[in-house]
């Protein structure tokens, strides 16, 4: 039987609703009806990878072809799907906190890696209007440190090994109904209620 991903949404929603400030409900609501997209499309796709495991002829162009092909359509789209249940999953979890000066191990390696807590909401300010899509905080165990990942899709660009741990979501479909353009505004406010307990707990360290 095929993996299937459970449906976090109303988890989720409870997790934000009323406590994020000037980023709404109704922008949640909305928000987490994309993110079940997500969900539904990585559901059916792993799904259909079963099906055609049952028949599976690597010498058959149709099925494994490097222009298009069964194997290719589903494994490139599954990663843009499952990303964007991952990603959200985090950016829904981060939210709902008090804000503020961050706490635990994270407020450590915050200053190890940037230097200061100032420092790090520049870099993530100015990494977040730079993206199409998202900006990832990631833990990498090879260094030892953070960084301010970009990402301008679902699934561009993981690093291998990086453990993300704080995710913002600067698609307009994140803000635009209650910021209109001012995506900084936005990301102001997703930094007064980010609950940095949950980040802590994504560290896991
Ligand atoms: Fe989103």
């Amino acid at each position: 039987m095929a993996y299937q991903y459970p449906n976090k949404q109303e988890m989720l929603l409870a997790k934000v609703k009323g406590k994020t400030g000037k980023i709404s409900d109704k922008t949640h609501e909305e928000h987490l009806k994309l993110y079940t997209g997500y969900v539904n499309k990585t559901n059916a796709i792993l799904k259909e990878l079963e099906v055609l495991a049952a028949t599976l002829d690597p010498a058959n162009p149709a099925h494994a072809n490097q222009i298009y092909s069964e194997i290719r359509s589903r494994k490139v789209d599954l990663t843009f799907a499952l990303g964007g249940v991952i990603n959200h999953e985090i950016y829904f979890m981060n939210l709902g906190g008090k804000g503020g000066a961050p706490t635990g191990k994270v407020a450590e390696l915050i200053q190890q890696s940037f230097g200061s807590f100032d420092a790090f909401k520049k870099d993530l300010k100015a990494t977040g209007i730079a993206a199409r899509g998202w900006v990832w905080t990631g833990y990498d165990p090879k260094t030892g440190l953070l960084f301010n990942y970009i990402g301008d899709a679902q699934n561009t660009f993981p690093v291998w090994g990086v453990k993300p741990i704080l995710a913002l979501d600067v698609y307009e479909h994140a803000y635009y109904a209650d910021f209109y353009t001012a995506r900084a505004a936005y990301i102001d406010e997703f930094m007064n209620y980010i609950d940095w307990d949950n980040v802590n707990a994504n560290l896991g360290l």
